[in-house]
């Protein structure tokens, strides 16, 4: 069995495959994160742009399409995740996404945020750390 693109030892079908389907929806910002970059190595652009909000949204608008697009994406880290102590709707995740190029190995490395409206998360901003 081949392990979900995200790098959880399960597979795709029974982890990002049924947030993908709509059969349920991400419950955390890190299971969020992870399907969206699942979708980003499945080129599922829908779900891109359906787990979007705000300025991510429009940055995204705006660029017509994302930078992330297209790239031979290859692994995924989670540095840290965690909710606004004040805020439980919000919430950040930190990670490394790894792409392959054919002279090594590049990295994404990002601190992006997330909030929640009625029960769904959404990414909505990123830095690059
Ligand atoms: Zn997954």
């Amino acid at each position: 069995m081949e392990n979900c693109p995200c790098g959880l030892e399960n597979s795709y079908l029974a982890c990002c495959g049924k947030f993908h389907s709509q059969q349920a929806f991400a419950q955390t910002p890190e299971a969020l994160m992870r399907s969206r970059y699942s979708a980003f190595v499945k080129n599922n652009l829908d779900y891109i742009k359906a787990t979007m909000r705000g300025p991510a949204l429009k940055q995204y608008h705006r660029a017509s399409g994302s930078k992330s697009e297209g790239l031979p994406w290859c692994g995924l880290e989670i540095l840290q995740a965690y909710l606004n102590p004040q805020n439980p709707d919000i919430g950040f995740v930190e990670f490394k996404a790894y792409y392959q190029l054919p002279d090594g190995i590049g990295a994404l490395h990002e601190l992006s945020e997330f909030h929640r409206k009625k029960g769904r998360w959404y990414y909505v901003d990123g830095s690059w750390r």
